[in-house]
């Protein structure tokens, strides 16, 4: 596996996954990279999965489960640093080559860590054939180590982006930090955004029990996704509008669509199976807008 270094302002990027990948990286990929150490931050709650067991104990059924890969990422990218100095990390699985791509955030609030095993068990399945999938497990490293909402700040960083930031907290909660994009967890995620140019970001949040249709981008991705989660379709409007989100800020600057998902408050390893195969499912369905 290839570390690149989190990408400057300006430097150049191609299509697909966003950075060249050379044949030395894909000879690296081929010899069977090991897998990622967990990079999981302190203690987990309880409804956390502390492991996810292997897919034999998937459930059975509807589509055929697809097998775990064997190798680790093609890619790994540190695409910043929290505040505390955690390196912020995106996993590349699928084909370099790949124009149809995908994000998917496994936690961005600290006391909300029921997607980070559905990231890794999407990890373990890889991409869809044809398409690259970018994994970034934990967007706030330091919330969850003290298992707090915001970031080392107590900013809560889906509140601090850039689409109609609002100074006006319903604080404390959902602190949305001293300005737009103040936190570098939340320059991070729009950097990277921008220089992978997904098709789909998935964004995983707990637990109102919903796939998001607020100003939802593709009411099919919405349906097909909730359907295959075994979750409702619901407006998650932040009652009233929501400010300064990470699905705010893509859906309104980029040609892609981003989808909220808020997860069940109980996760479990047929919960985190299904979840994974229709986030899979998702990347397959959403078109290339960024050909
Ligand atoms: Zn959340």
């Amino acid at each position: 596996m290839i570390e690149t270094k989190p990408m400057l302002p300006g430097s150049i990027r191609r299509g697909g996954v966003g950075f060249v990948v050379g044949p030395v990286l894909l000879a690296g990929s081929l010899v069977g990279a090991a897998t990622p150490a967990a990079a999981s931050h302190g203690a987990q709650a309880n409804f956390i999965l502390a492991a996810v067991p292997p897919l034999a104990e998937a459930e059975s059924g509807g589509e055929p489960t697809p097998q775990p890969r064997t190798t680790g990422p093609i890619a790994k990218r540190t695409i910043g640093y929290s505040v505390q100095g955690r390196k912020l990390v995106a996993r590349l699985y699928g084909s370099p080559a790949a124009t149809k791509v995908g994000v998917v955030i496994g936690s961005m609030h600290g006391t909300e860590r029921g997607g980070i095993p559905v990231a890794k068990r999407i990890e373990a399945l890889g991409a869809p054939a044809g398409t690259a999938l970018w994994v970034i497990r934990n967007l706030n490293p330091d919330g969850s180590r003290i298992n707090q909402r915001g970031n080392a700040r107590k900013v809560d960083l889906n509140r601090n982006g850039t689409h109609i930031w609002a100074a006006k907290a319903r604080a404390p909660v959902y602190y949305p930090g001293p300005s737009a994009a103040s936190e570098p967890e939340t320059r991070a995620y729009i950097s990277f955004l921008e220089s992978v140019k997904p098709d789909v970001v998935l964004i995983y949040h707990q637990h109102g029990n919903g796939v998001d249709s607020y100003r939802q981008k593709n009411a099919g991705l919405t349906k097909g996704l909730a359907k295959r989660m075994k979750l409702p379709v619901k407006p998650f409007n932040c009652d009233g509008e929501c400010t300064g989100t990470l699905t705010g800020w893509f859906n309104t600057t980029q040609a892609g669509a981003a989808l909220t998902i808020e997860l069940t408050a109980s996760v479990n390893t047929k919960k985190v199976n299904r979840w994974a195969k229709a986030a899979r499912w998702s990347v397959g369905y959403v078109p290339d807008v960024n050909r």
